[in-house]
């Protein structure tokens, strides 16, 4: 039987903090106690938040905590012909279509809906796309596109909806509301996502499934944030023809005033609680964690 990989996958747009070593140690760890193999993504397809400083930091952050993972490191910006063709695929399925409204006219569209009562937002809160790109003609499609006019590509979710039914995926950890085991999945709650841009042959939703198949993932360790986005990772999965991996969510590190940690809660920065003194070791104790076995259970403070 092959050995189970798992993969800690982090964007270069800031520096670590306590609620990526819990996820990057959760995931050494499930390696090691499976005989598993651990990956390091670095998901840098955003140029314009992405630095290669971060990056470096990610590397020496994580080895100062202890981890080990293989090389060569994938690099996301480096793959961008395998998302294309991907998207290609997804786009002969007849599932994509171009929408040219920008982020403004979105809004606009959004509040004049939301005059006649509340519009529908995703699990993240945003609202659904608004726009109606989908019955343009083709060829109204063709004459924007010629004008040089920047676009998205979105996915026709209803269409993809109605080619995959019964969509499920195994949860190992626990979903936001305590979901686990056999986890329907819901992608339309997410309405038409968008799947890449003009200049840019991928969004995350995309890229994440592409790698993770590419890289035989199979057990998917990664924060509650993300659990509900694991529904369009299902469905494209499916359309694409990938293997299935397993999720095991992970409870997300809170600061004192329960809110989720991002990149600017410096007070929870690798490199800040390290320059205060902090060991690795003290670290995992941070995160509720053991130095040497960390189980199934996860009670991060
Ligand atoms: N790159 C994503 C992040 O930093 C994680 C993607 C994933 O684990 O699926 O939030």
């Amino acid at each position: 039987m092959k050995p189970p990989v798992f993969r800690f996958a982090p964007s270069p747009n800031g520096l670590l903090h306590l609620g990526h070593a819990y996820s990057a140690l959760l995931n050494f760890d499930r390696a090691r106690e499976t005989g598993g193999r651990l990956l390091l993504r670095i998901e840098d397809i955003d140029a314009t938040r992405c630095r290669p400083e971060f990056e470096t930091a990610i590397y020496e952050d994580l080895a100062w905590l202890g981890i080990a993972w293989e090389t060569p490191v994938r690099r996301q910006s480096e793959h961008l012909a395998e998302y294309r063709a991907a998207l290609e695929k997804l786009a002969a399925l007849g599932l994509v279509y171009p929408a040219f409204e920008s982020r403004a006219e979105i809004a606009k569209l959004v509040a004049a809906r939301e005059a006649d009562g509340p519009w529908r937002r995703d699990p993240d809160g945003a609202p659904l796309y608004p726009g109606d790109a989908k019955s343009l003609l083709a060829s109204e499609r063709s004459r924007l596109i010629d004008t040089g006019a920047p676009y998205a590509l979105r996915l026709d979710m209803a269409a993809a909806c109605r080619r995959v039914a019964g969509l499920t995926w195994i949860e190992l950890g626990e979903g936001p509301d305590g979901e686990r085991g056999m986890v329907a999945a819901r992608p339309e709650a997410w309405g038409d996502v968008i799947l890449a841009r003009k200049e840019t042959p991928t969004s995350y939703h995309l890229a994440v499934v592409v790698d993770d198949a590419l890289q035989g993932v199979s057990e998917i360790v990664r924060g509650q944030d993300l659990f509900h986005a694991t529904s369009v990772h299902r469905l494209l999965q499916v359309l694409l023809g990938l293997p299935e991996p397993v999720y095991r969510h992970h409870l997300l590190i809170r600061d004192a005033n329960r809110r989720k940690l991002s990149k600017s809660s410096q007070a929870m920065g690798l490199r800040e609680l390290r320059a205060a003194g902090a060991t690795p070791a003290a670290i995992c104790q941070l995160v509720g964690l053991g130095q040497v076995s960390l189980g199934v259970s996860q009670t991060p403070p």
